[in-house]
């Protein structure tokens, strides 16, 4: 059985220490639920923090909760003290929660709390990497382990690895504060499929990749250098069938089972039978729009002052990180406004505010969710909102209005809610009036809508869908990889080499000899190009061909001095064993139409900062490879569109390569410039390596008795791929060795 690796902050279980014994109880959360549901289909282990500080436990207790565990199939990590302190309250709660959440006045940024979530990632990476088995599949939780995917894949390559992201992912203007940004994005792409809950999530992460990391990405595809990873969202879903079942369980009991807090309202406050309730839940944090919410309630009550004494507000706080100062603030802050309008508006009969701050136990909030009128719930930012989903799943009758905020994640999915934004409160206050008033048959058709999506999109979905995700992604990467050379492939390949008597090779320059990047200073010939190319070109029986699309004047600049053969601007011009350029063309190639095309570049070179225009004899090409990646990406398609209706009946050719579009006459290219060498020698050893557009015309024409290699992921007519111009240089360095060895063996 194929086997499923889970790794999470907290471990799904509590630990509890009852008369000198110990216990371990499985948890019930939503996670756990999701995950559960998939390891039907694997063997597998859960690795998180056990919450509970090694330095208190005996090694006799230690041996007994891994036993516990091990029958849970969870594998402890134990962090001390001063770990939770500064990875967990530190780095994770104080710098990557609010930053993520859009609270940049919250954020620390502390050196400390940074070494200290590398070290803890480490230690959770030593503990995954010990447990994997080859084919193991490893599915990474959240916000508290953004660098353990590449941790993995670094030490374990072969292994899948999935990584979920439960909180937002903010724009790059937000994100590209962070000092270690890089390291935060290099960790999570390690994996090989990440998810979101929602789309703009997503799409601000790839945005962050290609801005700061430099990586083309393709739809949802990014390509690294030896990889493809995917990004995906998969909105989060709760245990439908849970919640509603049990809440008309709960309204069949009906006043038996009364909750504590009802218990508790009625012991200490008037309730009237018809006063309308509505009710919010959350843990007690500054991105749930808690303070908010009771301004905005506040001005429900000043602007429809007929609905005092006939609605309150009942109010259930979690206490949640109260380690974390900003939260101890808020809880003051809290305390104090509820206090203030309790103050300013109750009377005898009625307190609008019911203030609670406590957890309560499953069957209690399914009560309170059955039995509140309204829900509302207006987080500033949050990255899904399950008490959202959970709100109208536990809607026995299907009555009841969900008001929700736009910026919560699961906005998109309850869109029969009454959407408000969390800001405004007067929109809030008419909302709450609104939904006084809407007629029961209106609340059940909004409910229906969404019970009926949050079924069957639930919990185990979610879970099932991303597994498919990762099933996916493995047979895209299959795909690209398929033609990855082989060693089997590399001794064909130097084998044909040795027993030929003449060779040729076409070699492209700019990605496929020289690293292609950002900064032109790279794109020149070093010494260790030189050198091979020397000897590769000395070897007996050997002609190379440097084949590009630069112009030739650089290349005489590069080259000049060489006996290379060079072809240059596409397989326009020629040069051979050190002799003249000569025009491989006809001498009437027409170039009549560059002067109507080049004012429509010159505009676009203008208006996108960081590209310029490169005009060569027969072609005209716009770079862009220094401009923003976005705006860069977004002006070649309108290029590309413009130049298109501009040469239409021309005889020209667009031709899109690494960030470059360029246009030339149609009749030019790559593949005949080859076939013209090709025809004047017989040649019984043909290669061709590229990593361009340009080259598939190369490629094409050679055929397929030619050895034709493409650099880098992508869709190819070569039959070969090869990842990066590094191993191109390492297997021309091979083909001179394979040779030298020989004939220095014949020799002695
Ligand atoms: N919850 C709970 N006990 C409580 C109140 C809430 O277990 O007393 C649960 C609630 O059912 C929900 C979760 O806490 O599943 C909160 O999830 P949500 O996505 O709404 O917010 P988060 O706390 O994850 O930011």
């Amino acid at each position: 059985m194929e086997r499923l690796i889970i790794v999470s902050n907290r471990l799904p279980v509590k630990i509890k220490f009852e008369n000198d014994d110990i216990k371990v109880i499985p948890s019930e959360g939503g996670l756990a639920t999701g995950i559960k549901s998939v390891y039907k289909n694997y063997d597998g282990k859960w690795i998180g923090w056990a919450g509970i500080d090694p330095e208190t436990l005996s090694k006799k207790d230690k041996n007994k909760i891994n036993d516990y565990l091990a029958e849970e199939r969870c594998k402890p990590v134990y962090l001390s003290n001063e770990d939770i302190d500064n990875y967990y309250y530190g780095f994770s709660n104080r710098t990557i929660w609010p930053l993520f959440h859009y609270f940049n006045q919250y954020t620390h940024y502390n050196e400390t709390y940074w070494e200290s979530y590398k070290y803890v990632n480490n230690l959770f990476a030593e503990e995954v990497i010990k447990e994997l088995q080859p084919g193991d599949k490893v599915w990474i939780q959240d916000y508290h382990l953004l660098l353990l995917p590449n941790l993995i894949k670094q030490a374990r390559p072969d292994v899948d690895v999935g990584f979920f992201l439960h909180i937002p992912f903010p724009s790059y203007e937000l994100f590209r504060v962070l000092p270690w940004r890089e390291e935060i994005l290099r960790g999570m792409l390690g994996a090989d499929l990440l998810g979101f809950h929602d789309y703009d999530y997503e799409r601000h992460y790839l945005s962050c990749v290609r801005r700061l990391l430099g990586y083309d990405t393709l739809f949802n595809e990014i390509h690294l250098e030896n990889r493809i990873a995917i990004t995906d969202a998969f909105p989060m879903g709760i245990d439908y069938d849970k919640f509603h079942n049990m809440a008309v369980e709960s309204r069949q009991k009906s006043v038996k089972d009364k909750s504590s807090i009802r218990q508790e309202i009625e012991k200490n406050y008037l309730l009237t039978p018809d006063l309308k309730l509505i009710l919010s839940i959350d843990r007690l944090d500054y991105s749930k729009g808690i303070a908010h919410r009771l301004y905005a309630f506040e001005r429900f009550l000043e602007n429809y002052p007929d609905y005092r004494e006939k609605v309150s507000l009942l109010m259930l706080a979690v206490p949640s990180r109260i380690n974390v100062e900003q939260y101890q603030i808020m809880k003051s802050e809290v305390d104090e406004l509820v206090g203030r309008i309790n103050g300013k508006y109750s009377s005898i009969n009625w307190t609008p505010i019911w203030y609670f701050y406590r957890s309560l136990p499953f069957h209690e909030l399914i009560e309170l969710y059955n039995s509140c009128d309204i829900g509302l719930i207006t987080p500033v930012r949050d990255g899904m909102n399950l008490v959202a989903k959970e709100y109208v799943a536990a809607r026995s009758d299907g009555s009841g209005v969900l008001i929700l905020s736009e910026m919560a994640g699961a906005a998109k999915e309850l869109s029969e809610s009454i959407l408000i934004n969390p800001n405004n409160m007067n929109e809030i206050a008419s909302a709450i009036e609104h939904a006084l008033n809407m007629p029961r048959e209106e609340q059940q058709e909004r409910n229906k809508f969404m019970q009926e999506r949050i079924k069957r999109y639930d919990i185990k979905k979610w879970a099932s869908d991303f597994m498919k995700g990762m099933a996916n992604v493995k047979s895209l990467q299959e795909k690209y990889l398929g033609k990855k050379l082989t060693n089997h492939d590399r001794n064909t390949i130097y084998n044909k080499y040795l027993n030929a008597d003449k060779r040729i090779l076409f070699l492209d320059y700019d990605g496929t000899l020289v690293n292609y990047e950002r900064k032109p200073q790279h794109a020149k010939p070093d010494n260790d190009l030189y050198s091979l190319l020397d000897k590769l070109s000395q070897q007996e029986g050997n002609e190379i061909v440097i084949i590009s699309s630069r112009d030739k004047d650089i290349f005489e600049r590069w080259f000049g001095h060489t006996q290379y053969n060079l072809i240059a601007e596409h397989g326009m011009w020629i040069k051979e064993n050190g002799n003249d350029w000569a025009k491989l063309e006809e001498d009437d190639v027409n170039t009549e139409w560059k002067k109507f095309i080049k004012p429509a570049i010159q505009f676009y070179v203008d208006r996108t900062p960081g590209s310029f225009l490169e005009e060569k004899t027969f072609s005209m090409a716009w770079h862009y490879r220094k401009t923003d990646p976005d705006l860069g990406q977004q002006r070649a398609i309108d290029l590309k569109e413009e130049l298109a209706s501009q040469s239409a009946n021309l005889g020209l050719e667009i031709v899109e390569g690494n960030k470059v579009i360029e246009i030339k006459n149609s009749d030019i290219n790559k593949g005949k410039a080859a076939n013209h060498k090709i025809k004047k020698g017989n040649y019984d050893f043909v290669m061709a390596i590229g990593d361009d557009w340009t080259d598939e015309d190369l490629f094409g024409e050679l055929g397929q008795d030619a050895i034709t290699m493409k650099v880098g992921l992508k869709n190819t007519r070569a039959r070969y791929s090869l990842e990066s111009f590094q191993e191109v240089r390492n297997l021309l360095k091979e083909l001179i060795a394979t040779y030298e060895n020989k004939y220095d063996t014949v020799n002695h």
